[in-house]
């Protein structure tokens, strides 16, 4: 149903719908309300000191008194909008976007506020930078009788907008009264496309209850039940999409059945200076059978940072050497690339195998070398970086491919190396440091088996953490020499954030310096960072390891997988700006050996707390600084990688836990991975189950199961037809 056919959409409205990628009654139906207006939280304004003290949010329902723009000292400027309601006055404090506020409100209008009550300097309440919402012009509105609306028990959708959409009259009322027509088209706009089956058997809302719900609900459980039905509908054609992805691999392709015996692997564990966990010889089982089968190995192989994955994934490379064939390492960075060529090099040193190792960095003499061993099988293991999946990287006969820290490529150049095998499939063994649940890795990893280390070596000590502010850092450098005098060397870490990287790279500069004249004379003090040639990198990290750097100053390219025992402290500057999962690689580069170990996570607080003043989306910016702390604190209560992963998951949601381009999953505009696995599951298990029965989607009762998935998933489209 076209757009046009609802009242109010001229070329300027369609225009600016467009640019939200609507172009149809359905997909506005799509266009679900942000949040609603609670009843439950209204107030009177002379009401508010109450709720002060619970430190809440609130909304009131007031119209526009007065307007002011007023300038500071320091000729900054300030917008205060006053409203009233029948018992009282309030006033609303906007320090950015003041331009745009002087011209944005009419006097008598009628807003709902939504904010937390502060105090100004007055002890007066105040709301800084509130959410508002318009109710009524004055005059034309068709909605007139808010208070009316508002005692009859509708709960009111509210609607996200923006500059470009407000111009043309799609403010949060323009959208309200659009999709109050395209409720009522509902049943002629969108057709259902699950199965009554599934519908049935998951007691799920029909799509057009639920469209009409989402918006318009009676209650909050109706819209509930709503919400439940277009997650489950996301997670559904998402599930499927896996589905075919799992189909295509176990049953469409030809693996290489390899003998699992291997000399050479028999006599490394025996030559090793520890016993294996029997966490990593269980999973050594598992990979192992998975590549005797005929089918390809796709496993994902987890396990904590130090749980010894390497050794693991070199046994398997063994397997696949002694069957005559060629194995791949890839690793996310040069540095690690070249420590795992280095440590490789060790421990096969009295084998008769070459390894090489193909990285961006290299001279095109050396590379041309190492392309022609690739090429001419005389390199048995090859190791490097993403440069492996350049397409003149041809191997004579490619059986395994191993993904370290698989969590830094995507799906894509997953796949784009397994391709690189010649008649039959490579397998595929992917390992990862970051734990998640369970629900979550079945999703993100749908199409892989999957393997956990749950053990770490025996004499691991576990690391104490601790949270100080900029204020103790004299005791910290106290701490560190004394440390470092007796023989151990430590890390110290910035943050280097995109946006501002240069700044960023400039102040860890410029620490290594004052560091080592000021504060360490009399130690050697290392840098590293990202933008250093890649011989360089290499031979700081070299220097570190034998001992001939004391301190190393990073940025986080030592985040992954770096592994020198003799380091036992681990200072991260401005720890408030990592990630759980980057903090716990960070604190995974110390405790590697027998020694004691400490992770220090330096955070200045008061600094944090101005530049929350200055933000622009203040109450964000004060979260931020929530969640920061929270995070601080959970890495000083917990070492459990799982606990960690879970925690971070909640802190900050998939999306941005995974990066979502770059992991493959898409974005999901209401479902959640992680709160909502229960609804993950059962749209998985019906997905599953449809593959299964019809895998050409072709029963009538799947015909429109087939007609949306390949709206949704058109690139992929040769998985259903040749699946
Ligand atoms: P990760 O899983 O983080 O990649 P590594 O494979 O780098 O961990 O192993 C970390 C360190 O633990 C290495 O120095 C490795 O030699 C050592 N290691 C591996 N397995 C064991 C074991 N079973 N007992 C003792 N040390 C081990
Ligand atoms: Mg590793």
């Amino acid at each position: 149903m076209d757009l046009r056919q609802l009242k109010g959409i001229g070329p300027k409205r369609a225009d600016a719908l467009r640019e939200l990628d609507i172009h149809s009654v359905e997909q506005l139906l799509h266009y679900y309300p942000r949040a609603y207006l609670d009843r439950s939280c209204i107030t009177k304004i002379k009401d508010l000191p109450k709720h002060f003290a619970a430190g809440k949010e609130v909304t009131v329902i007031a119209s526009v008194f007065r307007t002011e723009v007023r300038r500071t000292k320091k000729r900054t400027k300030i917008f205060f909008l006053t409203i009233k309601d029948e018992t009282g006055f309030v006033t609303c404090v906007f320090y950015a976007g003041v331009e745009w506020y002087a011209n944005a409100f009419e006097q008598g209008e009628v807003l709902a506020v939504s904010a937390v009550p502060e105090l100004d300097r007055l002890n007066r309440i105040q709301f800084i930078h509130p959410e508002f919402d318009r109710l009524s012009h004055g005059e034309d509105d068709d909605e007139t009788d808010w208070s009316k609306l508002l005692h009859t028990g509708s709960i009111i959708p509210k609607y996200s907008s923006s500059e470009e959409l407000r111009l043309v009259g799609l403010d949060n009322r323009g959208f309200r009264r659009l999709l109050k027509q395209a409720v009522t088209a509902v049943s002629t706009a969108v057709c259902e496309h699950l199965p009554a089956a599934v519908i049935q058997k998951y007691h799920l809302p029909g799509i057009h209850a639920a469209l009409r719900q989402i918006h318009f609900p009676k209650s909050y459980a109706e819209r509930d039940g709503a919400l439940r039905r277009l997650k489950f509908d996301e997670l559904f054609f998402f599930e499927l999409l896996m589905a075919y992805r799992r189909r295509e691999v176990k049953s469409g392709w030809k693996g290489i059945s390899f003998s699992p015996k291997s000399e050479l692997a028999r006599l490394l564990v025996q030559t090793l200076p520890f016993e294996l966990t029997a966490a990593q010889k269980r999973v050594i089982g598992e990979i192992t059978a998975d590549m005797q089968a005929s089918s390809p190995m796709n496993r994902l192989l987890q396990g904590d940072v130090g749980s010894g994955k390497t050794i693991v994934a070199l046994f398997a490379m063994l397997v696949a050497v002694a069957n005559g064939y060629q194995s791949a390492l890839m690793a996310p960075t040069e540095i690690l690339a070249e420590q795992h060529y280095r440590s490789l090099e060790k421990l096969l040193a009295s084998s008769p195998l070459t390894l090489r190792l193909l990285i961006g960095g290299q001279k095109k003499r050396l590379r041309d070398d190492v392309l022609e061993d690739v090429r001419g099988g005389q390199a048995n293991i090859v190791i490097g970086t993403h440069a492996l999946l350049e397409e003149r990287v041809l191997f004579n006969k490619l059986g395994l491919v191993v993904v370290d820290e698989q969590h830094r490529f995507g799906v894509a150049q997953r796949s784009r190396l397994r391709e690189k095998g010649n008649e039959k499939h490579p397998d595929v063994l992917v390992m990862t440091a970051t734990p998640i649940p369970r629900t979550l890795s079945l999703t993100l990893y749908g199409d892989l088996d999957v393997s956990v280390i749950d053990e770490l070596p025996k004499d691991r000590k576990s690391i104490r953490t601790a949270v100080r502010g900029d204020e103790d850092k004299g005791k910290v450098y106290a701490f560190l020499r004394e440390e470092i005098g007796r023989g151990r060397q430590a890390y110290v870490v910035y943050p280097l954030i995109e946006e501002s990287e240069k700044l960023d790279l400039k102040a860890a500069e410029g620490e290594y310096v004052r560091l080592q004249n000021q504060i360490f004379p009399e130690l050697k003090v290392g840098l590293l960072h990202g933008r250093l040639p890649s011989d360089e990198k290499d031979a700081v990290m070299r220097r570190f390891s034998q001992k001939e750097i004391d301190i190393l100053v990073a940025t986080t390219v030592i985040e992954v997988g770096i592994d020198v025992p003799n380091a036992t402290v681990m200072v991260i500057e401005n720890a408030e700006r990592f990630g759980l999962s980057q903090l716990h690689q960070l604190r995974g580069r110390v405790g590697r050996g027998g020694d004691q170990s400490y992770c220090i996570l330096l955070t200045n607080k008061r600094l944090q707390q101005k530049k929350t003043i200055l933000a622009a989306d203040r109450a964000q910016a004060q979260e931020e600084i929530v969640t920061s702390q929270q995070r601080l604190q959970t890495m000083v209560q917990t070492s459990d990688g799982f606990a960690i992963a879970e925690a971070d998951l909640r802190l900050r949601g998939p999306g941005e836990y995974f990066g979502t381009r770059q992991s493959g999953l898409p974005e999901f505009r209401i479902a959640d991975l992680v709160l909502d696995a229960e609804i993950v599951s059962i749209a998985r298990d019906s997905a599953f189950g449809i593959v299964e029965t019809d895998p050409h989607l072709r029963l009538p009762e799947h015909a429109e199961v087939h007609r949306r998935f390949e709206v949704i998933y058109k690139h992929l489209l040769s998985l259903v037809r040749t699946g």
